[in-house]
């Protein structure tokens, strides 16, 4: 699969556009709406998890392109929400309650040739995308270390058996993340 990273939106999360050998394109986490100025097409939208950094773009993208939007059945909207109190303005936690998800996924779900590993940790319905020889890992797995975990629905328990999931891919499985730059596995699990 062909992947463009690019870095939008408020705390420059990384949006993941995905082209499948099957000539779809997904998005992973279109952060903020400029992520349209990278895009000619959307077949479909996934979200690691709903953090705001993270789906401010979503209307943009489904509203441009009709395309469906999917998060874990597990996470908590409005947990995501209150996780960015005192630093959204209103302006985006009205784009934030517009959002329209207009389906879910599970653990092991396969989705376009991405599989889903569920990972809680960050928050509960933190997901990575599996595909040949590389993940997509929202806020889970950075380059250098894991994500942060003082949120409402955090938990250091579960990071530790999602970091357990992870640590068994295959060598040479990049890793792009949520922020910053890619990994390969090895790197991260290095211990
Ligand atoms: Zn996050």
């Amino acid at each position: 699969m062909k992947v463009r990273v690019v870095g939008c939106g408020c705390l420059n999360a990384n949006c993941c556009i995905v082209e499948t050998p099957r000539d779809k394109t997904i998005v992973i986490d279109p952060g903020a709406p400029e992520i349209l100025d990278s895009l000619d097409r959307a077949d479909l939208i996934l979200l690691t998890h709903a953090h705001l950094d993270h789906v401010l773009g979503v209307n943009a993208v489904a509203g441009r392109f009709g395309c469906p939007v999917l998060v874990s059945s597990k996470e908590d909207m409005e947990a995501c929400l209150e996780d960015f109190n005192g630093y959204a303005d209103q302006s985006m936690i009205d784009e934030f309650r517009a959002i329209r998800i207009t389906g879910f996924f599970n653990d092991g779900d396969e989705i376009e040739g991405l599989k889903v590993i569920s990972t809680p940790g960050h928050t509960i319905g933190s997901s990575c995308f599996l595909g040949e020889g590389q993940i997509f890992t929202g806020d889970t797995i950075f380059a250098h270390g894991y994500g942060r975990l003082d949120f409402k629905t955090s938990s250091a328990s579960d990071m530790l058996n999602s970091l357990r999931k992870l640590r068994n891919l295959p060598k040479g499985t990049i890793i792009y993340p949520g922020h910053d730059g890619q990994a390969r596995i090895e790197d991260v699990f290095y211990f």
